[in-house]
């Protein structure tokens, strides 16, 4: 599979050559403050098949919390683009938003439901998983 995809601005630009190991829907409290309340859709990849083409990426990790993820998004935009998790080393978690295509994604399973709002809704016959999928 190949993807291109990028930021709201356009000054990000990223290809993806491999397949998806995941698709996902987070309900997380993160993805929630990330995305405005709604939550995310997300596919994982191996991290060497994500390569950025133009801009920089600008990251941010919390330092108050343990095994904190690392968040990267446009420093000009801030259109949210990818995560690194250490409990997945060598993946990356790209929001299907920024894909030119997001029609490529295909319902995934809901995860970190134990987060999800009431005016949250998780079609049906997903697998849901109260926390991160094993
Ligand atoms: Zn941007
Ligand atoms: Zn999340």
């Amino acid at each position: 599979m190949k993807i291109s995809g990028g930021c709201y601005c356009g000054d990000i630009q990223y290809h993806i050559e491999g397949e998806p190991q995941a698709s996902l829907q987070c309900y997380c409290r993160e993805c929630c403050y990330l995305s405005g309340g709604n939550s995310v859709p997300l596919m994982r990849f191996d991290r060497d098949s994500f390569t950025v083409l133009s801009g920089t990426m600008k990251s941010f990790q919390r330092t108050d919390i343990d095994h904190a993820v690392t968040r990267y998004f446009c420093g000009n935009c801030g259109t949210g683009i990818a995560t690194e998790t250490p409990k997945r080393p060598g993946a990356i978690i790209v929001k299907v938003g920024t894909f030119d295509d997001p029609t490529i994604y295909k319902q995934g399973a809901a995860i970190f439901t134990c987060d999800k709002q009431d005016y949250h809704h998780i079609p049906d016959g997903v697998p849901v998983f109260s926390g991160r999928p094993s």
